[in-house]
This record gives structure tokens, sequence and C-alpha cells, in this order.
């Protein structure tokens, strides 16, 4: 019994709705499908009246952005109360400083004589949370770049000339605001992230996960990981973070756990009063 527990759906930066979503996993064999979009649930009541139909189970998350001295860090956190309390209402300020931070994009690439037209982007973020992958696509659209990856490496990443940094909310304090919520804070990616974040300080915080099996995790880097889990009494969790298919590697499915990493998440929730 299979289980992805990291993936995103057009109410962020994926391409594929959340009914979509669920179909593919479904197809793909999961039998527990993590829905984790970027500073967003709202995905989430379309991906579970799916999975009722489909099946299959879908494990409600979310992924937050957040920034430590300089390094982007994700947290997750599964079966948080965020339709309505304070962390619903971090997650609205934080999309609509997301909002901001694309405008900000636009206007520092239509500045470096990159003709983005920010009519697209917002189109092609719709009503979600909208993301430097939205104005990677407009890009690839008017045939200023030559795929997604290619924005990314020329305007978009860290050091570039569209690059604007992210509103800072501490990685500790994510943890934190899940925690709040009954949620489950798992580290997303450590290996995406250079060495060892703070790890101290988001244990202390009230970190219960660490997300060991990831697509562009090295086999040492995934024993290192694992081993972490095991010292501290993480839940050692994994997915595929899949956004859409040809936008990066991985499909839905590629990266999966047991189904038992779902009972020890629902577990954890249940005893921080999640859903
Ligand atoms: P943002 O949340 O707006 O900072 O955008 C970050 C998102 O962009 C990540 O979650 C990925 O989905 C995507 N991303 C980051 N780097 C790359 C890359 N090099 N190629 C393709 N997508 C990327
Ligand atoms: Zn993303
Ligand atoms: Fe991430
Ligand atoms: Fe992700």
């Amino acid at each position: 019994m299979a289980a992805d527990l990291h993936s995103h759906t057009t109410a962020s930066d994926g391409t594929l709705s959340p009914a979509e979503l669920v179909g593919r996993a479904r197809v793909a064999g999961l039998a527990f499908l993590g829905i984790t979009d970027h500073d967003t649930v709202d995905g989430l009541p379309e991906a579970a009246a799916a999975a009722r139909r489909e099946g299959i189970g879908v494990v409600p998350g979310v992924e937050l952005s957040t920034d430590a001295t300089g390094r982007e860090v994700h947290i997750l956190g599964y079966y948080c109360r965020a339709e309505a309390g304070p962390l619903a209402d971090l997650l609205a300020e934080m999309r609509a400083a997301r909002r901001r931070r694309v405008e900000q994009i636009v206007e520092r690439l239509r500045g470096a004589g990159v003709p983005v037209v920010m009519e697209r982007v917002v189109a092609l973020a719709g009503a979600g949370s909208a993301g430097r992958p939205h104005v990677a696509r407009a890009l690839v659209e008017q045939g200023l770049v030559r795929d997604v990856k290619d924005a990314f490496e020329r305007y978009l990443g860290r050091g570039r000339p569209g690059y604007v940094p992210r509103r800072k909310l501490h990685p500790a304090e994510a943890v934190r605001r899940v925690r709040a919520a009954g949620g489950v804070p798992v580290l997303a990616h450590p290996g995406l992230m250079g060495d060892d974040v703070t790890l101290g300080e988001l244990l202390a915080a009230g970190l219960q996960g660490i997300e060991v099996h990831y697509p562009e995790h090295r086999p040492r880097q995934v024993r290192k990981y694992a081993r972490l889990a095991r010292e501290y009494a993480l839940i050692a969790t994994g997915g595929s973070d899949f956004h859409g298919v040809g936008e990066r590697r991985s499909d839905v499915a590629t990266v999966t756990v047991s189904d038992a990493v779902v009972e020890q998440l629902r577990e954890a929730a249940r005893r921080n009063g999640g859903l």
C-alpha cells in the first residue's frame, strides 16, 4: 500500500486540478496521496471529493515557504485545521505576499528588458497561490525562454535578474504555527537546502517529521536523513513533489512510502488535536 505524501495542484503552482491529480494518483496505483500546495489548503475539498469517487485516500497537507537567514526552507504540515483560525490567516497573508512578489519579479524583468506580460502571469496563476513557476510559464509561452528550467536558470533563481527575496517567515515559526493548528510539521526535502538547516531549532519548536525520500535525494542523503529520523524519533516521510507532466523529472508516485507512515501522521495529528 503505497503513499506519495508530497504533490501540488492548480491551487498553487501545479498544472493539474485537484481532481485530475487524484485521478492520476489512482491510475498510478497509490493507496494514499498527500496534497501539499504552497501556502494554501484551497485544493483539499475538491481532492477529498475526487478521492471518495476514486477510492483512494487523500492526506491533507500544506507546504509553507520560509526563510532561514537567506536559505529557503519548506515546512510541510499534515492534517492541519486551516480552514479558519490563525493558520488560515497566516496562509492568506503569505498568498498576498506571493502576489506582490510576483508583481515585483515582473517589474524587475521588464526593467531588465525582458518583456514578460503581467496579465499572462495573473491568468496562469488564476485564483491560486501565485509563484515563480507562473512567471516561468509566461516566459515560456512568450518564447522568451526554452522551458521552465531555463526560466529559473536565466531569470528567476537566486542571484538572477528577476530574483526577489521572499517575505521572512522563520521555519521554526512555521513549525509552531502548524502545531498550533493541530497539524504535524515535517521538514521538506532537507537535501535541497544545504546542510542540517537549524534542525535543533526546528526540533525545539515541535518538528515531528522529516522528508527522507525525495526525487532529488541521493542514496547517501536518504541514509543520512533516515538516521536522523531514528535519532530524533521523527516520522520519516517521502513523496514525489509532483507539479505536472513535463515540469520536472518526477511523476506522481515515483517516490512513495508505506501506508504505515500515513498511520503515524494520523496518530500524531490525533494527539496534536488536528483533523
Ligand atoms: P516560489 O514558491 O514562487 O518561490 O517558487 C518556487 C517553486 O518553483 C518551487 O516550489 C518549485 O515548484 C519551482 N522551482 C524552483 N526551482 C526550479 C527550477 N530550477 N526549475 C523548475 N521549477 C523550479
Ligand atoms: Zn512548487
Ligand atoms: Fe518544496
Ligand atoms: Fe513541493
